[in-house]
Formats: C-alpha cells, structure tokens, sequence
C-alpha cells in the first residue's frame, strides 16, 4: 500500500500545475519558446501569443475540472485575493461555450476598491488591475484556474506586494549581471532564490471554537502559564502525534499537487508547534508558493479537525513562530553566487558578492526591520527566543578570520597577495555546518545562503525579499560602476582595495556571539546599530530620505507608493491592536467576570450555609475574598482599557495614532491580562469560561 502510494508522489507532484511540462505538450512549439523566452528574461508578452496559451490553459484546466478562473493576486492586506469568474460563454438562448481569451489572461479587473491603498486611490478611480505575471506558473485550486497576477492602479501605482519584488529581482538581475561581466561571464538573468520555513501551530478546532481571542485577533489574549510549558524540550524533533502526522502527510500532498516542494516536517520547540521546509525557488515563486502554503495548511487542517494557527505569537510564555527566508543569489546557468568557490578567482567573486550582502544589510538595516515589522511579530523580535529588534550578521569564526584579514591588509602592495590568500588558502576550508548553529542571530550566512529569521510566521516574504533583493542590487551597482571605471587591466587592484575598503566601512554589522544577551544591546548601541524595538519605531523610517533614493533609483516604488506603504502597515498596527482590545473588554466583562461571580457566589453561599450549622468557613472566606478583590482590580482594568481605547486620537498622523496604540493601550491590556490570568489561578477549572493553556496545548 505504502509503496504503491510512493510511486504516485512523482505523477502526483505538480499535476495541478500548468508547468513546463503541461505546456510543452499541449503549446505550438514557437508558442511554448517565446513563452519560455518571456518567463526567463522578464520580458512583455506578446498579446498574438497570449490568446493560443489562454486557450491551452483553458482546455487543460477543464480536464482537471476546472470550471472558473481568477487572477489570483497579493494586495496590501497579507492575504491572497482573488475574483473568480466561470470560463462560460452563452452562444444562444440555450447554450454554452467555455471560453478564455488572451486578454483575460493578460489582464484584469477586480472590482477591488475596498483594498487598502494608503490614500493612492480616490474612490472615484478605484478600480486597480491585475496583470498575468508569466514567470509563475498558473494552478488550480478548488476547480479554480489561478493565475499568479501583479495588481497595480490605472494610473500605474502600485498596490500589491508582489510588483516591487517583482521590479527588484529585475534590478538586482541587471546589477549583478554587470559585476559579473567584470569577472568575465557573460549572463542574461540572474535570479534570487528563496526557501522559506514556516512556522505554524495546530490545536484543536473545538477548543479554538470557544476562544473569541483566537477567533478574533489569532492569539490567546489570555491564559495562565500551564505547569508545563516547553522546559523539557521533549516536543523539538519528537515523535509527531498520530493525528498531526495525518494531517501533514495531507499537507505534503495537496502542496505536491500545486508543485510546492515541500521537503521536511517535523515538529517545532514549542507544544502543538510544527515547521515546514520546502526545497528553494526562484524569488517570486518561492513567493506565491508560500502564500499558497498557509492556505493550504488552514485548510487542509480544517478538515482533519485541527485549527491552524499562523500568528507570531499565539501563546504567551512559549515560542512563537517565524519565518525563515533562506535567500542566494544564482546565475542562469545555475551557479549559486554565494558560493565560496575552489579556486582564487572564483573566491574573489564569491567574497564581492558577500561584501555586496553586508554592505547592503548594514546601510538598510532599518528597511530590513521594517520587512519585519507588525503587531504580531513585536511580541517575538526581542524576546528570548526570535532574533533580538537589532540587525546583525553572522558569519561564522572562519569566515570572520577572513574578512578581518582583509580588513587589516593594508599595505596596498600587499593586497594582490591577499586576494591570492583569500582563493588559496584561507576560503576552502569553511565547514558549512559550523555556520549554521547560531540561531541568535537575525541574519546568518549557512554556507552557500543566508537566512533572514526575523519575519514573522503569517508574513507575506515578498516584503523582506523586494527589500534584500534592491539593496544588494544597489551595492552591486556602485561595484560595477567602480570596475568599470578600473576597467580590465586594472580589475584586480581595483576588485581587492573595493572589498578591503567596503569590508572596513561596514565591518560593524558582523556580529557572532549571543544575540539574546543584554550586552549586544549594549555593544550594538556603540556599534551604532540601531536598534528599532516597535513596529511604530521601525516604520517611521520607511520613508528617510536614502530609502527613498534607493528604491526610487532602482524603479522600485515612488516616494507617494512609499508613504502610502508607511500609512497601511501604520494602520493595521493600530487596527490590530485596537481589536485585541476590544476582544479583550469583551472577554473580560461578558465571560471572565460572569465567571467570577458564579464561582465567587458559590462559595460565599458555603459560608452562609456553614454558618448555620455553626461551622466555620475560613478557606471559602479567603477564596471569596481573594476573588472578590481581584474583580475589583479587574473592573478597574477594564474601565481603564475602555477609556484608553475610546481616547485614540483621530486628528493626528498615523505615526503617532499607533503611537498612541503602543504607548496608551497595549500597557493597558497587558493590566488587565495579568489580573484575568491570576483570576484563573483560583477559580475552580469547571467555572472556567474558555479552554485553558494547559487544555490547549497538551491535548492528546
Ligand atoms: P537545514 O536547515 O535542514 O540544514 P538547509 O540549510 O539546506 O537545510 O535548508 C534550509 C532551507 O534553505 C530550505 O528551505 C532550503 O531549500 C533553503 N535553501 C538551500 N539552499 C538555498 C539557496 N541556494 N537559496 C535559497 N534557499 C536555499
Ligand atoms: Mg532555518
């Protein structure tokens, strides 16, 4: 039986998928060519061959049973939208045909006014459109055809996240493709790659079901420690319950269907905590695939009873969950650029493109911080268990050993030597495995990659990846105009004193030691590193003047499309927060305090009855008034929680509107929370009006 099921893994693995294969099949030869052509160089589709594609792509999505279609696309919001329309087309009163044309394909238009713009559309033009992004495969879901689509406004802004990465790995691909011109390769595209870890927790839908925390805002807005939490460390890599090994095996096939290479899973640190690992893409697929995967995995945990839980910080006390976007650079021709190579010349190159990545890292750590940044995530960056608020790089000692070597070489006859060193002697040894165990640090380099760890666990990664993609682009453009300027018969001067000079300026963002210790917050701070703790401290510096040069520079996004970005991630912070605040008035005053008088009630009703047989009642007397105190510390919060809440600021920036949030209201919940959750420490478990942590989490 098993057997047999492995054997349909191969058939199985991207059967919902209109992929090279599918399309060299049923495409015309020239078609399927300048399809492909279109794909790899990021070129425009010709509208002649769009038709003949829309056509094949129809008759193979109806043989998958497919009746609809939708541009399926990434809008501001962090979720997928998509419009769905039937390939139906009435020929007369009594019959149909099923149709879809190239311009269907090509373009759409989503009545899709109500998508946060950030002010970029007035109501009056608030139709946006998508466009078919060819590099992406379409699939099917729910007898669905799903074109993967940018969504931009009629007047050109953007709107989505999926064009500014879209636009980035354009930028970096030409950037990078000049530097390596120097190093004498000639290249047509080169392309990031991304493998992205998601983090997830799974419990059970019935008792999600009684949590109007969970069902509002994602997380427990209350909740007393369970007496175990993840101290024993027995969850990490242990045996996966029959129940959720089900539900992964289910996960792994519906995400093989849609071509999603999904690769490891095991379980996470914390009780109920589970990772996926896929095997990497190209940029913008790994993109819409990750999308695709915490859909599939709400869904697919639906139907076997379970509750998947993508947000940051579901529980306090235990981990919460990120997303770790494992990224590299590789030419079309497949050799990965972070790759330390074996001989001098081809360690040059790798070093060049590794200082590209620190030099880019140090000068936009704050919009690296930012693609990190939300209500949610707060609660994980800083606490002991996800990347401190700082950016950093981490190295490994060898390659530590290395870059300081050159750093330090600075007799300029010399610096041929070192470049000699650097491919002889001192690269080939770097043992991979070393780099790769530093989990402190927010950005390691593991060998052949890096992996960005501070993205939170619902995150749409196109964020982080536009921004990784366009600041490395930039560091590479200043090294191309540099060795071009050298030209070839200077190149390797050139190349060595560009690296011992850009290695010395940012130096200061290699860090290898304890990122969760409190003296990297102090060493940071004189480093100069900055250190953005909340989402409103990171966000306001979206807009500074070199972020805005830089992704202007590169045809990123424009200074209105950057406020605009500023203005909504501002926004869902503050309308975040302002729910969790109002699930928590309501929680308090409707279930907890109800709660608290019945039990409270009881057990006052013993000492009167007690009393009248002449007993007394000192444990029911101390109960009750333990309780009766705390309810009244718990009313108090409430009304204070109420207050702060019914006082946000309407007339100010949006800056300071979650400002306000942050300052004023969250103190405030965590007030009432450390009170409700003392409350559940008494109040007898029956009395209880939703499921406890320890109920949650260690469910059998
Ligand atoms: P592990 O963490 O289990 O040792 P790896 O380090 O090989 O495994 O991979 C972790 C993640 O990094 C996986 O999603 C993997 O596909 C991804 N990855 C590996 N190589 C690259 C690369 N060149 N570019 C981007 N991601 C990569
Ligand atoms: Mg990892």
């Amino acid at each position: 039986m098993e057997s047999c099921e492995m054997k349909r893994v191969p058939e199985m693995f991207g059967s919902m998928v209109f992929n090279e294969k599918v399309m060299k099949e049923r495409l015309p030869k020239e078609v399927y060519k300048a399809l492909i052509r279109t794909a790899d160089e990021g070129t425009a589709i010709d509208p002649a061959i769009a038709n003949v594609v829309a056509n094949a792509m129809k008759d193979w999505a109806i043989s998958k049973g497919a009746t609809h279609y939708t541009h399926w696309f990434q809008p501001m919001t962090g979720f997928t939208a998509e419009k769905h329309d039937s390939f139906i087309t009435p020929v007369d009163n009594c019959s149909i045909i099923m149709e879809f044309s190239g311009k269907e394909l090509i373009k759409g238009e989503p009545d899709a006014s109500s998508f946060p713009s950030g002010g970029l559309r007035a109501t009056f033009e608030a139709r946006g459109y998508t466009a078919w992004d060819p590099t992406s495969y379409a699939f099917i879901k729910d007898d669905t055809l799903c074109i993967p689509t940018a969504f931009c406004s009629y007047t050109g802004e953007i709107l989505d996240k999926k064009t500014p990465l879209l636009r980035s790995m354009d930028a970096i691909s030409h950037q990078a493709c000049r530097v390596l011109k120097m190093f004498g390769k000639n290249c047509r595209r080169v392309n990031t790659t991304v493998g992205a870890e998601q983090e997830y927790f799974l419990i059970n839908k019935s008792d999600y079901a009684k949590r109007q925390d969970l069902i509002f805002t994602g997380r427990t807005l209350f909740g007393a420690k369970a007496p175990k939490g993840q101290e024993m460390e027995d969850h990490y890599f242990g045996s996966i319950r029959p129940r959720v090994k089900a539900f992964m095996e289910e996960l792994d096939n519906e995400l093989w269907k849609l071509g999603i290479t999904s690769k490891t899973e095991h379980n996470e640190v914390a009780p109920c905590q589970h990772e996926m690992a896929p095997v990497f893409e190209t940029t913008n697929v790994a993109t819409d695939h990750n999308q695709l995967t915490m859909e599939v995995m709400k869904r697919v945990a639906d139907k076997h009873d379970f509750v998947c839980l993508l947000h940051e910080k579901p529980f306090a006390g235990i981990n919460g969950s990120g997303k770790h976007n494992n990224w590299s650079i590789s030419t079309d021709k497949g050799e990965n650029l972070l790759e330390p190579g074996s001989t001098p010349h081809a360690n040059a190159q790798f070093i060049l493109f590794l200082t590209a990545v620190i030099k880019a890292v140090d000068e936009y750590q704050d919009l690296l911080r930012i693609s990190a940044a939300s209500a949610g995530n707060d609660h994980r960056l800083g606490a002991s268990e996800a990347p401190p608020a700082i950016i950093s790089i981490f190295v490994g000692d060898e390659l530590e050993a290395i870059l300081d070597a050159i750093v330090r070489e600075i007799d300029y006859t010399d610096v041929e030597k070192t470049m000699m060193n650097i491919g002889v002697s001192a690269l080939p040894p770097i043992p991979k495995d070393t780099t790769d165990r530093n989990r402190t640090s927010p950005f390691a380099f593991t060998g052949n990659k890096f992996e960005f760890r501070m993205p939170g666990s619902s995150f749409n990664i196109a964020c982080t990846n536009f921004i990784l993609n366009t600041a490395v682009a930039d560091s590479l453009r200043q090294f191309a105009d540099e060795l071009e300027a050298a030209g070839t018969a200077n190149f390797d001067k050139a190349l060595a004193s560009l690296i011992q000079r850009e290695l010395k300026n940012h130096r200061q963002i290699v860090f290898n030691g304890n990122g969760y210790s409190d003296e990297w917050q102090e060493a940071a701070a004189q480093r100069g590193l900055m250190n953005l703790k909340t989402t409103p401290d990171a966000l306001k510096h979206y807009t500074d003047e070199k972020n805005v040069k830089l992704l202007a520079r590169h045809g990123i996004c424009t200074a209105t499309e950057l406020e605009s970005r500023e203005e909504i991630l501002l926004e869902e912070y503050c309308k975040t927060i302002n729910i969790e605040a109002l699930t928590m008035v309501y929680m308090a005053t409707r279930q907890i305090m109800p709660a608290c008088v019945d039990y409270s009630g009881k057990v006052s009703n013993n000492v009167a009855v007690k009393k009248s047989f002449g007993l007394d009642s000192p444990a029911e007397i101390k109960i009750a008034k333990q309780i009766t105190d705390d309810m009244a510390v718990m009313l108090n919060a409430i009304d204070d929680l109420k207050q702060a809440v019914n006082a946000v600021p309407e007339d100010v920036s949006m800056l300071n509107r979650s400002e306000y949030f942050r300052d004023n209201v969250i103190p405030k919940m965590e007030k009432l929370r450390a009170v409700a959750d003392e409350l559940e420490t008494i109040v007898g478990e029956k009395n209880w009006p939703f499921p406890t942590y320890g109920q949650i989490l260690f469910y059998v």
